[in-house]
């Protein structure tokens, strides 16, 4: 009898293994880093053994005010056990310093809150000039409406979360093969217009030079959420790749997706242009996380989402909670 009981005992926990160790039966927070640069981004996590509703996010500055805000959703990351998780982008604008990110689960009996800190490090951003003909002058100066109507439907559309869309978690890939970057995520640009008056920018994105009809790929699975020739950012195509998670692709010559359709990470998707503002041939590939755009490289080095490391998250957090 003992000798079967032991068999049965090491048949669960092999089957199961590390879970029956490592996750705990009170709710956890979990944050993947302390501090950040701007661009980076932030997972959140909250595990309690009945998940909550709904998870939101709140990056707080040092005079109570909030800088960017996000939600969360339920993700089954191993087994039956699901965690709540979200991201909150940190902004190429945020002043290094003292910040704190506020998660908040809702549940049955009402809500819970934990607040940590959350320190900001500074990161230098190159500033450049770039000067525009005539007729780029009078489209970034143009007071049609149509720009206006344009820009307020992709906000929207970048500030819109579907819980089921998680498509893609691994890291991204580059769009375009071995173009070198003519821009920089989150240069700080002075253009200058064909009767010397300027105005001032940041770079949401990154330019890589490539000559037209250059193919470019979906950097992850993904779901064609828009597919318009746009006023500024000519032919534009934007994936939906994880809930609140968005890649965006400017000045396509030709689009060679369909709205609505799934993509898969490679698939090509367009050819280079210089479609709308563009002084010269590229692309402008660009990411958004709730609506704040973050450094595309960002999730080329770490990835969307790793199960592993939602479970080091939580079991991280309640052996230091326990001790
Ligand atoms: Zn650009």
């Amino acid at each position: 009898m003992k000798i079967f009981a032991f068999f049965l005992f090491t048949a669960l926990v092999l089957s199961f293994p590390c879970i029956s160790q490592e996750l705990p039966d009170t709710p956890v927070y979990a944050l993947s880093s302390e501090t950040g640069k701007p661009g980076e981004t932030v997972l959140a996590v909250y595990f309690a053994p009945v998940p909550p509703e709904s998870f939101s996010l709140h990056l707080i500055n040092n005079k109570e005010q909030v800088v960017a805000e996000s939600r969360g959703f339920l993700y089954e990351f191993t087994g039956s056990y699901a965690a709540a998780v979200g991201y909150i982008g940190l902004p190429s604008t945020l002043k290094p310093g003292n910040y704190s990110i506020q998660m908040e689960a809702a549940t049955m009996e009402g809500s819970v809150q934990e607040r940590r800190l959350f320190t900001v490090t500074e990161r230098k951003f190159i500033s450049e000039e770039i000067p525009l003909n005539m007729e780029m002058s009078d489209l970034r100066t143009s007071d049609d409406p149509r720009r206006y109507e344009e820009a307020q439907q992709l906000l929207e559309l970048l500030y819109t979360f579907n819980p089921g869309s998680a498509f893609h978690t691994g890291r991204f890939a580059l769009p375009v093969a071995e173009c070198p970057e003519s821009s920089h995520y989150g240069d700080r640009r002075e253009f200058i217009y064909i009767d010397n008056e300027t105005s001032n920018a940041i770079h949401n994105g990154i330019d890589f030079a490539a000559v037209t009809g250059t193919e470019v790929h979906a950097c992850g699975r993904g779901k064609t959420v828009l597919v318009q020739d746009r006023f500024i950012t000519g032919n534009t195509v934007v994936l939906e790749h994880f809930p609140g998670i968005y890649s965006l692709y400017f000045h396509l010559n030709s689009i060679d997706v369909e709205p609505g359709s799934i993509v898969e990470e490679g698939e090509v998707i367009g050819k280079v242009g210089k479609t709308g503002l563009a002084t010269g041939s590229h692309l402008h590939w660009e990411v958004r996380v709730s609506g704040v755009p973050v450094d595309p490289y960002f999730f080329i080095d770490s990835g969307v989402l790793d199960k592993d490391e939602i479970l080091d998250m939580i079991s991280e957090e309640s052996i230091q909670e326990g001790g």
